[in-house]
């Protein structure tokens, strides 16, 4: 993988806004409820083991991640809080997360019985830590069946396995309709509410059920979207407080030229200059995760916004200047200049996508800075 270490354009991750938010977020909790940091998808683009030690830096008492080698990747860096993987693992590589103390998803009784199976008669060795989860609507994962969960309940609390957690997903926690939240709600009390005992971690809440439906938290949340300063509703429902955005893509002007009225610009000859135009090239494209459709929107020089025009390269994009500027101006893509702003979701919007798939996009080929 190669980063562009020798070149303007970069990330700059402000981990001091990302454990201020997690700081914030911990004041609408209970004292006793715990805030496992989700860090999946290299820590939605932001990086996983810097966001992971700020986060854990912060208060976060655990990790979640999506598959087992982004656990293994974080045990690997001496991080030794709780680390739940998210999704399904495959039972042939279960013994691994064993190994490194990873917790893992399990969402049906094949599972437990082929891990049993591969593991069950192993001598003196630890116990698998297991969340069960459960389908209360999402539709991806888990349990859905009363009978079914009691078993998988039964067969957790004995070897190999260790009960370690039991939760859910909500589909719809950022909307403002409440109707299916509800209905997933009382799924979940009618699959759970038979468990006698109940494991150390009972968790049922992204983001947006710890910002929108705060009673219905269980003693953990797993905060993802908002711990990066992103609303889980992008612009449409307000967030109870202020989120500081963590991530700035910035990059600068590195060619400048001036076109003569009538001139096209980059592929497909779409744009055409009207007059004599001032025209900066800067060192970013879709290949970095900035997506292609956004010719026609606009980054911020000077405080100023300027239009993208032609199509957006693998690796350059065009700009329309004000003027004549110098080579080396700082250009910024998201972010603030001089009191103007472009947020993830002015480009999520543009792009006719969420602000998760913005953040998530950015490329392994984008240097990373951090401020603390
Ligand atoms: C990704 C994920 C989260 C975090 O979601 P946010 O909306 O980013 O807070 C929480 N739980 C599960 C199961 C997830 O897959």
């Amino acid at each position: 993988m190669i980063v562009g270490k020798n070149r303007a354009t970069k990330l700059v991750v402000d981990l001091h806004a990302l454990q201020q938010n997690i700081k914030n977020e911990k004041k609408l909790l209970q004292s006793q409820t715990e805030i496992f940091a989700v860090v999946k998808a290299n820590g939605y683009g932001h990086g996983l083991i810097e966001v992971a030690k700020a986060a854990v830096g912060a208060g976060a008492t655990g990790l979640c991640v999506a598959i087992l080698d982004e656990a293994l990747a974080l045990r690997e860096a001496a991080i030794t809080v709780p680390i739940l993987v998210l999704g399904i693992t495959e039972t042939a590589n279960a013994k691994l997360a064993q190994e490194n103390n990873i917790s893992l998803t399990v969402g049906s009784l094949e599972w437990l019985h082929q891990y049993q199976q591969i593991n069950g008669d192993a001598t003196a060795q630890e116990n698998l830590k297991v969340h069960l989860v459960v389908d209360t609507g999402m539709g991806r994962i888990g349990f859905r069946d009363v009978d079914q969960l009691a078993q998988a309940v039964l067969l957790v609390r004995n070897a190999p396995f260790e009960f370690e957690g039991i939760f859910t997903h909500f589909a719809t926690a950022d909307e403002t309709d409440e109707s299916y939240f509800k209905q997933q709600l009382n799924t979940w009390h009618l699959l759970t509410d038979q468990i006698d005992k109940m494991p150390r971690y009972v968790h049922v809440a992204n983001s947006a059920t710890s910002l929108w439906h705060l009673p219905v938290t269980g003693n953990m949340i797993r905060l993802g979207i908002t711990m990066y300063g992103l609303n889980p509703a992008g612009t449409a429902i307000a967030a109870p407080f202020a989120l500081q955005p963590v991530l700035r893509l910035e990059s600068h002007l590195n060619f400048v030229k001036q076109i003569k009225a009538g001139s096209f610009v980059s592929y497909g000859a779409t744009y055409q200059a009207s007059s004599d135009e001032w025209i900066g090239t800067i060192p970013i494209g879709y290949a970095d995760g900035y997506p292609r459709r956004m010719q026609g929107f606009h980054v911020l020089i000077n405080g100023q916004f300027c239009e993208i025009v032609g199509r957006v390269c693998m690796d350059q994009m065009m700009i329309k200047l004000p003027a004549k500027l110098s080579v080396g101006t700082r250009v910024t893509l998201i972010g603030q200049q001089n009191g103007q702003q472009i947020s993830c979701d002015d480009v999520a919007q543009y792009a006719e996508t969420i602000n998760y798939e913005i953040l998530t996009s950015m490329a392994p080929r984008l240097q990373r800075e951090y401020l603390n």
